[in-house]
């Protein structure tokens, strides 16, 4: 591929990631209140009630307002980066604090689309690992915010990785996808068990269990005990910091989601073949 095609097909996806990543931020916030609402009416349902009447809210409606002062929000005041950085980092009406993630993540899906780009082309390998770096995140901000990793993400995860592998846009054979899937699912479901057992208390949830098996699918069987052990590492090290800052929730819960898309980047950069070697397996 020419070198300047190479830059300018990574630097227009990094731009659309920047875009999808504006849109990512509103998944994070309203998908889990989407999900409560639902909950809600279905217990409603099931006790036999009339289910609440309820302003309609999904990912398109209502529109963006300030959780503060609920000032709409303006196109112009929505665009990724610029707007935040323009604003100084305060609603323009109340001036009240916007949190700085917002910026940031809207960035990181930028570099993680213009990486992919960059390393595997403008192609089906490359929009695949683009679709894989968006759940990705996706999931790791929902399960920090709410520890929850709902399945309308973490099975189209894992149903991707299984397609990929099968159309060979991925360097891993259907067969060490669906024995990654098969196993990832199953190790954590054992830990869980035995945790349980063990303890009398929930060590993690069922949602662990699919993110771990769609992350066995986009790497293989072969890849799923680096990935753990990746994943463990970063949870002990930010576990550590969280308590040494005091910064520890309630009941000291830390979700393991967020550490699994953690070890999951890691394989996507370094390759799921030097994170074996670096293990010795
Ligand atoms: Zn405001």
């Amino acid at each position: 591929m020419a070198y300047g095609v190479q830059w300018l097909d990574a630097s227009l996806y990094g731009l659309f990631g920047l875009l999808f990543g504006s849109f990512l931020n509103v998944v994070v916030y309203r998908l889990p209140k989407m999900m409560e609402r639902q909950w809600q009416q279905d217990a409603a349902e099931m006790a036999g009630q009339e289910a609440p009447e309820q302003e309609p809210f999904n990912l398109m409606v209502p529109r963006s307002r300030c959780p503060h002062c609920t000032h709409p929000i303006a196109w112009y005041e929505n665009i990724p980066v610029l707007s935040y950085l323009a604003l100084g980092g305060k609603c323009a009406a109340c001036k009240a604090p916007i949190s700085a993630r917002y910026p940031l993540v809207e960035a990181a899906l930028a570099s993680l689309f213009f990486y992919c780009i960059w390393t595997h082309g403008a192609n089906a390998t490359g929009y695949a690992w683009c679709a894989f770096c968006a759940l990705l995140l996706t999931l790791a901000l929902i399960d920090w915010d709410t520890t929850l990793l709902p399945d309308d993400l973490t099975l189209p995860l894992l149903w991707l990785g299984m397609i990929a592998a099968a159309l060979h846009w991925i360097p891993v054979t259907l067969y060490d996808a669906l024995w990654g899937a098969v196993a990832g699912y199953m190790s954590l479901w054992l830990v869980y068990w035995g945790f349980k057992l063990a303890t009398g208390k929930e060590g993690m949830g069922f949602g662990d269990f699919k993110l771990f098996a769609a992350l066995g699918a986009w790497f293989g069987w072969q890849t799923l005990i680096p990935l753990i052990l990746i994943a463990s590492v970063i949870g002990a090290v930010i576990g550590a910091a969280m308590k040494f800052n005091a910064s520890l929730r309630e009941g000291g819960y830390v979700p393991f989601g967020p550490f699994l898309a953690g070890a999951g980047f890691s394989a996507l950069v370094l390759g799921p073949q030097a994170l074996r070697q670096v293990m010795g397996l």
